[in-house]
């Protein structure tokens, strides 16, 4: 593949998606949210009505729809059956039900074909996810890995929700955001883990500007060297 990739994962509320962006906006790089793909499946699976612990049946929901990912902008739309569902992938109920798909290897192979589909469309990418940077794009150019404590990842959730309009309880996201994240590390198809060869930032204290600027920073001096603009 020649296209040019930075990979950023990490666990669920860590500011991955605000931060690729940015970034993508900063390199002139299309912005893959590969956790929109994940959650593209699990809603039409859940409006087909599938058992979504059958991976056969999601399997067959994944054959009937005409899923479209297309790059607008910033912002990744989702297409599914001709219907914008660019929002409708983010309620609270997907984000409950995605584990049944993050958690089989069979529908994850198949996403993960339909990511590495979508970038090789482009010359730069940076994508954002779980497994991009061990899994999907193993030798993509820069690879980061964001944590931040749990209980600010929830209040980061929670405001997001909030300005979305949805009321939900901040100790329900606590506990939502820990399960996610126990069940992300734990699966056996690419779990939650930091490639071998990514940097590791801590963003509980910075904001997403700052993280974009420490990526963008590290990027600059690996391309230019030290000390050059
Ligand atoms: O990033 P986001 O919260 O939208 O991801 C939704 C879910 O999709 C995650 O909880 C995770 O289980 C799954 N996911 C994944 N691998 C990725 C991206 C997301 O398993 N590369």
């Amino acid at each position: 593949m020649n296209t040019w990739i930075t990979t950023i994962d990490g666990p669920a509320g860590v500011g991955k998606s605000t931060a690729a962006r940015m970034l993508a906006q900063r390199l002139k790089a299309v912005f893959l949210d590969t956790g929109a793909t994940y959650r593209a499946v699990t809603l039409a699976a859940m409006r087909k009505k599938a058992d979504l612990s059958d991976v056969q049946a999601v399997i067959t929901v994944m054959k009937q729809t005409r899923f479209e990912f297309m790059h607008e902008g910033d912002v990744l739309k989702v297409i599914i059956d001709g219907q914008d569902c660019t929002q409708d992938i983010r309620d609270p109920r997907v984000t409950q039900n995605v584990r049944h798909i993050a958690a089989a290897p069979k529908l994850r192979t198949r996403l993960v074909k339909l990511q590495q589909a979508f970038a090789s469309r482009f010359d730069k990418v940076v994508t954002e996810g779980r497994d991009q940077g061990t899994v999907v794009f193993p030798y993509a150019q820069f690879k980061f890995f964001l944590t931040a404590d749990p209980a600010e990842r929830a209040r980061r959730r929670y405001e997001e929700l909030k300005a979305a309009g949805k009321e939900v309880e901040f100790e329900t996201l606590v506990e939502q955001i820990v399960q996610r994240d126990a069940s992300d590390e734990n699966r056996s198809v690419g779990p939650l883990k930091p490639a071998p060869d990514a940097v590791l930032i801590d963003t509980t204290a910075i904001d997403a500007q700052g993280v974009v600027q420490k990526m963008f920073t590290f990027i600059h001096e690996k391309q230019h060297g030290k000390g050059q603009k």
